[in-house]
């Protein structure tokens, strides 16, 4: 099992409605599916495959979530916490994002820029910051200081752009700057929350034929995500506060 519950931002379309999909298919992997599986989108009304796998699986919950919406998570957060219980959120999986196209010094806008870093840099520590009394709450339920996703988890979906050590190609000044912060992000939750046991880590995965890795890309949601559902299951202590991509091998900072 992945977690008993789960959190994932960005879930109508790409990385997001595919775990989803997978978790709601787990027994037929031989795995138990998540008791309550919250799957967020800005537009539910328009999210019809992820509705389409909510009618069918009583265990999944569409909420509404524009990430950039702090003066939403209040109300956002009770809702949350009614639905997981006394037993608390395992998991957070703050994967929604955005990759403005232009990439070089010459075409980049300071608009651009500051709207990038709003989604993908300062939602995933807003979000993380207001779900942490439910996800201490499901680390309590375990005695032991051992880290394991399915006890408590932020996992932050980041990216080979943002390895600053694998920057060869330079530009995509957005993007990059975003998920280079964010994986800053990832170590300082690390340290911050490794006393209240939960597990942090950065996730890349990979290139991934979606609407923002395009046709060309490498890998099919399909294939990218039942790795990452692999790799989750595995994530002990040893993967606390690094970053690591789809298939388990760590990714330099
Ligand atoms: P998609 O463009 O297919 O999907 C992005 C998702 O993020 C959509 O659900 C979108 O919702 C959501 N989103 C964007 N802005 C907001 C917001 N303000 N509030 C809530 N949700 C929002 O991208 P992928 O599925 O490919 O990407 C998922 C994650 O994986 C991202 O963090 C991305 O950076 C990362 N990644 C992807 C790679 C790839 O090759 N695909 C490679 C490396 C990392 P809406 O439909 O409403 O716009």
């Amino acid at each position: 099992m992945v977690a008993r519950s789960l959190l994932i931002t960005g879930s109508n379309r790409g990385l997001g409605l595919e775990m989803v999909r997978q978790l709601v298919l787990a027994p037929r992997t031989g795995n138990p599916k998540p008791e309550v599986l919250i799957a967020t989108c800005r537009s539910p009304h328009q999210a019809q495959e992820l509705c389409e796998v909510a009618d069918n699986n009583k265990n999944v919950h569409v909420m509404q979530l524009d990430v950039t919406d702090e003066s939403s998570y209040g109300s956002f957060v009770s809702r949350v916490g009614e639905l997981v219980g006394p037993q608390g959120l395992n998991l957070l999986v703050n994967n929604a994002g955005v990759a403005p196209k232009s990439t070089r010094i010459n075409m980049v806008r300071w608009q651009q820029v500051t709207d990038t870093l709003t989604v993908n840099t300062v939602a995933p520590i807003m979000l993380t910051k207001a779900l942490l009394p439910h996800l201490k709450t499901a680390a309590n339920q375990v005695e032991g200081d051992s880290l394991a996703v399915k006890r408590a988890a932020v996992i932050n979906i980041s990216s080979v752009l943002g390895s600053i050590a694998r920057n060869e190609q330079g530009g995509l000044y957005p993007y990059r700057a975003s998920k280079a912060a964010l994986n800053a992000i990832t170590k300082s939750m690390s340290v911050d929350l490794r006393g209240n046991n939960i597990l942090v880590a950065s996730l890349h995965p990979g290139w991934v034929q979606t609407d923002m890795g395009g046709k060309n890309a490498d890998l099919t949601p399909t294939d990218s995500i039942s790795q990452i559902l692999n790799l989750l299951r595995q994530m002990t202590d040893h993967h606390h506060g690094q970053f690591y991509q789809y298939d388990g091998e760590q990714v330099p900072w």
